[in-house]
């Protein structure tokens, strides 16, 4: 059996420590720690990367600290709007959803239009006959209503700004996108990440997450990567895709390629935010260019850390 590595992140965005008090920080290292434990202990047992990567991404949707799946922020209609897409490196499958409520998890339903349907992005009203069809666990809109998140979008209400949740003056709100890659022990690599996307994003915005190469992106060749960022400039960067290309093409290293599409590339277009990878020897990398970025590594290796902030 090969190394395993599982890498998460929980968004990207203005995180300052001075802003952070020790509650909160707890919290979110507490739930990072608890997806990467999950996920991690099925690679440990056997389980494939596509079995880990969604145990982790699910545990931070059922979590309201993370902007996805229960979390999720609001759009400029009042709403969620929630995006997803899963990834498996080793024939290239790929399942995604874009614009879906009432689900409780999309990854899962990601993962069914991978497994059980003959497309791979479904959206809107679509993808919730297929989640009806699949019997997949729907909750009403109660259930992802917070109050933070609702004060955070009032503040942009009637206006055309768009904001990352992670971007809010009150560190108390701060939320974000979710997701994982990993490298199970045959060397299989998948990614995931879920979102609400962007407070007050129009209704029918669909962001960079379930958008295959863009957020989402892997193959056992090269890499898998989740990215978390300002979804636009991420999606005419061709994000995920291109540090695979750079790793395929030009021979780059995991680390150089996520280096420069996240320090050079997006940089150069606006695109703050950040990513996490794995290769197939099972190197992890989490590198963003904004403030901070929930995230955390755990591997055969014996690496076990949660960060938030730059270091
Ligand atoms: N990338 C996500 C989007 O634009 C948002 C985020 O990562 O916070 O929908």
């Amino acid at each position: 059996m090969g190394e395993i590595t599982l890498v998460i992140h929980g968004g990207a965005g203005t995180i300052l420590r001075s802003k952070m008090n020790p509650d909160m920080e707890a919290a979110y290292r507490k739930s990072l720690q608890a997806a990467l434990d999950r996920g991690y202990q099925l690679l440990a047992s056997g389980a494939t990367a596509t079995e880990a990567v969604v145990a982790a991404v699910r545990v931070l949707e059922d979590d309201i600290l993370f902007n996805a799946g229960k979390g999720a922020v609001f759009n400029r209609a009042g709403r969620q709007e929630m995006d997803a897409a899963l990834m498996e490196g080793k024939e290239l499958r790929a399942g995604a959803v874009a614009s879906i409520h009432n689900v409780r998890n999309p990854i899962e339903l990601a993962r069914l239009v991978m497994t059980r349907s003959e497309h791979v992005l479904l959206m809107g009203e679509g993808a919730l006959e297929f989640a009806r069809m699949q019997e997949m666990k729907m909750e009403p809109d109660d259930y992802f209503f917070s109050q933070q998140r609702y004060d955070q979008w009032k503040k942009l209400q009637g206006t055309h700004q768009t904001a990352m949740d992670h971007n809010d003056e009150d560190p108390a709100k701060k939320m974000g996108t979710v997701g994982a890659v990993a490298c199970d022990g045959n060397g299989n690599l998948a990614a995931a990440t879920s979102t609400g996307g962007m407070t007050n994003k129009a209704f029918g915005r669909i962001g960079d997450t379930p958008l295959i190469g863009a957020g989402t992106y892997a193959n056992n060749k090269t890499c898998a990567i989740s990215c978390t960022g300002h979804g636009e400039p991420f999606i005419r960067a061709v994000t995920a895709y291109d540090v695979s290309c750079l790793m395929e093409y030009r021979g780059l290293s995991l680390k150089e390629a996520m280096h420069f599409v996240v320090h050079d590339k997006l940089l150069k277009i606006e695109g703050e935010g950040g990513m996490i990878g794995v290769d197939a020897q099972g190197n992890g990398e989490m590198i963003f260019n904004s403030e901070g970025m929930y995230r955390g590594i755990k591997s055969s290796r014996g690496q076990n850390e949660i960060g938030i902030y730059r270091s």
